[in-house]
């Protein structure tokens, strides 16, 4: 089947909720895709974040592919080996105490709603549920990670939401501070704002956040969704910013291309959490969970350094390309905010043209490339980025 042929039959059968680009992919090595007609395209999206380790690196398609021979789903009625593998994994690297598995990173921010919640109601009675979140955060799509969301764009006609939700701006502490009315039981927040137009928070406003919610007991979501799993140079983006939260999510890389999200709680919170308190028919699936396990073997110090130094040489090859007013984002969450008159949408086309995939978001340039890259690699993107920029600034 040519392009042509996969792209018309998916437009008359898919629903029409994304603004697809005119590509069809058909496989992948490495940090490369390729399209229907044998295209060659390199990859700086990673499927948002999701191909930590690139496409089909041997270490995951072998673990995948021997547990999904071996034992390839079982209910969560019973136990299987490598949904414990996984969580005692994440344990060790994060610290924290307890983990729940779901499929994508809504869920995962669900579950930590609900569990934060549960905390508040078991701790302090009813009444205590309130969520604050920031302005310009994406939490996910489903009805109360949507509420979450503090962008009006993805809010309208899709009420009645969720009640208990407020949002304040990030980067302001007094806002939040007043906001943190006694029924607040948690504050849920990205260390870098990806979808939001990759903004990374100041640390000593997060070091404030953090010592307000431990005074008043105010629990702390991190959604690192996008940011953990080694994205920006640190196993959790937290570790940089010195924070011990209540509770993370995951989700994007995790599972190295298979869907999984996970919701990491500290004793404190998890231990509220009983039997019947949540659940998912697919969380915890051992071939996606071997799948992850792959992802944390490979993600070692080693793979951490090159996430740390290949960011650095992005950084600064992005900040002297002639349409970059301001490079933005931390470690391989990479923002281009562009000069005057240049188009993020018209960039990113001209990119694809030339056989460079990368992504937007809001007005800027977005890159989010596998943690796999090599200097080769981020010297190639460069220099198509320049090319296709020509004339645009
Ligand atoms: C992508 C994303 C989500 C939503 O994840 P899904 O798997 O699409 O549900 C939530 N939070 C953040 C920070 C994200 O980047």
């Amino acid at each position: 089947m040519d392009s042509k042929a996969i792209i018309a039959r998916d437009d008359a059968h898919v629903l029409h909720t994304y603004a697809r680009s005119p590509l069809a992919l058909v496989r992948g090595e490495g940090l490369y895709a390729y399209d229907a007609e044998g295209r060659r395209y390199l990859d700086f999206t990673s499927g948002i974040g999701v191909n930590a380790l690139g496409y089909c690196h041997p270490a995951w398609v072998r673990a995948v592919a021997a547990q999904a021979g071996q034992l390839q789903h079982t209910s969560n009625l019973y136990y299987t080996a490598p949904c414990g593998a996984l969580a005692e994994a994440l344990c060790r690297r994060t610290g924290l105490d307890a983990v729940f598995f779901g499929n994508s990173g809504a869920e995962a921010n669900e579950g930590a709603i609900k569990a934060a919640r549960k905390y508040s109601a078991d701790t302090y009675g009813p009444g205590r549920d309130r969520v604050l979140t920031l302005v310009n955060s994406f939490h996910g799509r489903t009805l109360a990670t949507l509420t979450a969301t503090g962008q009006d764009v993805f809010h309208h006609d899709f009420g009645p939401f969720p009640e208990k939700f407020a949002y304040v701006p990030a980067g302001d502490f007094a806002a939040l501070q007043a906001a943190a009315a006694p029924d607040t039981c948690a504050v849920l927040l990205e260390l870098v704002q990806g979808e939001g137009g990759v903004v990374a928070l100041e640390k000593d406003y997060v070091a404030r956040v953090a010592q307000l919610c431990q005074e008043r007991d105010i629990l702390l979501l991190v959604d690192e969704v996008q940011t953990g799993v080694g994205r920006t140079g640190t196993f959790l983006a937290c570790e940089q910013y010195g924070l011990q939260p209540d509770i993370v999510t995951l989700a994007k890389g995790l599972g190295g291309g298979l869907p999984i999200g996970a919701v990491l709680l500290t004793r404190k919170v998890a231990e509220h959490m009983g039997p019947g308190s949540h659940g998912s028919t697919f969380g915890g699936n051992p071939v996606a969970c071997a799948g992850a396990l792959a992802v944390l073997d490979t993600l070692d110090e080693t793979l951490l350094q090159n996430v740390r130094d290949r960011a650095a040489q992005l950084g600064a090859g992005l900040a002297a390309l002639p349409f970059a007013a301001q490079v933005t984002g931390l470690g391989l969450m990479a923002g281009v905010a562009l000069r005057g008159g240049v188009s993020a949408a018209t960039l990113r086309a001209a990119c694809e043209a030339r056989g460079l995939l990368v992504l937007t978001a809001k007005d800027r340039l977005r890159l989010l490339p596998p943690l796999t890259l090599t200097a080769q690699h981020v010297d190639e993107a460069l220099a198509v980025l320049r090319a296709a920029g020509e004339g645009m600034a």
